[in-house]
């Protein structure tokens, strides 16, 4: 077995993450494990944990736990980076709110959003930099805006909350593109954005790709989405 925690170490000096030890990673079944754990806690967020492939989770006895699904492994390496990323936020969160309810703060939405944008960001850089000269990058480019897209156009009537977290992950992944071959890609794609609103949201993400950056302007980004 490979050591995670390793992982996680080399991920963290690569991308300048700070690395903490306050938490314990669990590969199995996500949601049998939060159900055997607080009944209560899964029926109240059953469709997100049902779906999740990886979950950073303040369990019952108050201790903080990476749960990352069995999957291929591409796939578990990213959920397990991205829900690493996760505990980083909110490591800083706590420390910075001076709060160490883990649960309360996953309620803030603002922050879940910036820390959805910020996770899908590092965590698609650190794929990129398995196989950059790999890829095809005009080609993804037009995929990761066409997804967006043709998202936006699947409904008349699509859910708020999915909506922005299917918006933030894009644009981190979009912007994980750019940073990465930023003479290949163009940094405002045309038709990308569901209206004016999104842009500004797009261009406030542009140079908040740490929590340093973020936290002072929260309630800048507190105030676009409100507006949207
Ligand atoms: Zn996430």
């Amino acid at each position: 077995m490979v050591d995670l925690k390793e992982i996680i170490k080399k991920f963290s000096e690569e991308y300048k993450l700070e690395l903490y030890d306050n938490y314990q990673i669990e590969v199995t079944d996500i949601s049998e494990y939060v159900k055997g754990d607080d009944t209560e806690y899964y029926y109240k967020r059953k469709e997100i944990i049902d779906q999740a492939m990886g979950l950073l989770y303040e369990n019952s006895n108050g201790n903080i736990v990476v749960l990352v699904r069995k999957q291929d492994c591409v796939n578990f390496i990213s959920s397990l980076i991205h829900e690493y990323v996760h505990l980083c936020d909110y490591n800083k969160l706590s420390n910075y709110r001076n709060d160490l309810d883990y649960r309360r703060l996953q309620e803030d939405f603002v922050f879940l959003f910036w820390t959805e944008f910020h996770a899908t960001y590092l965590t698609y850089r650190y794929l990129i930099n398995f196989n950059p000269a790999g890829l095809d990058v005009k080609n993804i480019q037009n995929e990761i805006v066409s997804d967006l897209i043709d998202y936006y156009s699947s409904s008349p009537k699509l859910d708020r909350h999915e909506l922005m977290d299917k918006t933030v992950r894009s644009y981190g992944s979009y912007l994980a593109l750019y940073d990465e071959f930023v003479q290949k890609v163009t940094l405002h794609p045309k038709h990308y954005y569901f209206n004016g609103q999104f842009l500004k949201l797009y261009k406030f993400l542009e140079n908040k790709k740490t929590f340093e950056d973020f936290i002072v302007r929260f309630d800048d980004f507190k105030g676009l989405l409100l507006e949207i």
